[in-house]
């Protein structure tokens, strides 16, 4: 219900309770459900940290590179995206795969690097969607809401900053994991400082890397966590548009390799919206998932473990789906290529050539088998007796 004008409160009000929430997610003055029954609009001062991120990325231009900078950028995009995938989707949303207490505050804190918001957050929404998915409620459909409100409108929406305790109850349990979500700006902030440590040391000691502290921020902090925002939006986007379905799921889930490259597995999206418990997303070889190779390496540490695999009946539905499949393909393509239509007529007269052939070899095959007894029945030879009359085989 939208609220009266009467009850609104006034920008100034709104504006400091978005200065708190910068702080504390969990700040919620009239509750978190009156937030999140009024209409989506973007809350422009709540995402001024999300603004600075992606304005942080223009640093590079005054602090310029080094490889080292760079390449930090590089290897957290892929390190802190297995993060996203393997922790925060394939864990806190899916539970594809056990872990200790311990375990799963470590996974937390990894988790929180990426700059997505606090572990509960990601999972309560990401539930969300599989439940909805492409259905009006559905925060993040390109169908319902258009391609740029699925891909970052959507997470600058008021009523989409809460987090529904209720809905994790298994997550909301654990007060450490609450805490994380609920102060979910301070490790970020944490991991940032620790970057332009790490590149104040390296000024210091290791002049030879040409490598200085505001590279480290601007390239390792700011790019790397800009270009991982939106590596991971183009599942809420690009996966509901681009690439193939295998499965006819009620949403417009596909898969895409090329996603799948970008998110490190994730692009199989059409395969997780049929069966999102399993560890794995590519349900083949050839459908490269290297989150879940990641997992499975983890596992053999002992930090994870129990990582579920894609059920039997499932991969007998994939078959039949692929089966099906290439057969409307070929039948397409007869339609749209008239020279198929021609082939058509070739197969059979190859067909029916091919099986001549045969069969004028078996025609044959008694004249030679007058020649070499290896030709003949060899029972035949044994149980019926020699006609003296008959002419001698030839050699
Ligand atoms: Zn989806
Ligand atoms: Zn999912």
């Amino acid at each position: 219900m939208p609220e009266t004008t009467s009850s609104r409160p006034s920008s100034l009000r709104r504006a400091a309770a978005a200065f708190v929430q910068w702080f504390d997610s969990d700040h919620a003055p009239g509750g978190e459900e009156k937030i999140r029954a009024e209409p989506d609009r973007v809350d422009w001062f709540r995402c001024i940290p999300f603004i600075i991120l992606h304005a942080g990325c223009l640093g590079v231009f005054w602090a310029g590179w080094s490889p080292f900078a760079v390449w930090s950028a590089v290897a957290l995009y892929f390190l802190r995206m297995f993060a996203v995938t393997g922790i925060y989707h394939r864990y806190f949303s899916h539970k594809t795969y056990h872990t200790t207490r311990f375990g799963q505050f470590l996974l937390a804190l990894w988790g929180a690097t990426t700059v997505q918001r606090g572990a509960l957050w990601w999972a309560y929404h990401h539930r969300h969607h599989h439940q909805h998915s492409d259905e009006p409620e559905d925060a993040h459909s390109p169908h319902v809401h258009g391609f740029w409100w699925s891909h970052i409108g959507w997470i600058t929406s008021r009523r989409n900053f809460p987090t529904d305790y209720t809905k994790i109850r298994d997550l909301a349990k654990f007060p450490e994991l609450v805490w994380l979500n609920r102060f979910d700006t301070l490790i970020p902030f944490l991991f940032a400082v620790g970057l332009f440590a790490l590149g104040w040391v390296l000024e210091i000691y290791a002049p030879g890397l040409h490598t200085t502290r505001w590279q480290m921020l601007f390239w390792a902090f700011f790019v790397s966590t800009t270009v991982l925002f939106h590596g991971t939006a183009c599942i809420n986007s690009m996966a509901h548009l681009m690439g193939r379905r295998r499965f006819k799921t009620s949403d417009d889930s596909r898969n895409s390799w090329i996603l799948a490259f970008i998110t490190l597995g994730e692009g199989w999206h059409n395969n997780h919206h049929r069966y999102m418990s399993a560890t794995r997303q590519g349900f083949y070889w050839w459908e490269i998932d290297p989150t879940y190779y990641g997992l499975k390496l983890l596992s053999y540490t002992g930090l994870i473990s129990d990582l579920k695999p894609v059920p039997q009946s499932i991969m007998e539905e994939a078959a039949r789906a692929d089966l099906t499949a290439s057969i409307a393909a070929a039948e397409r393509a007869a339609i749209l290529h008239p020279e198929f239509s021609s082939f058509k007529k070739v197969v059979p007269a190859a067909a029916a050539l091919a099986v001549a052939a045969v069969n004028t070899g078996q025609v044959l095959t008694p004249r030679r088998a007058q020649g070499p007894a290896i030709h003949k029945n060899i029972a035949e030879l044994v149980e019926q007796p020699t006609n003296p009359t008959a002419p001698p085989p030839k050699a």
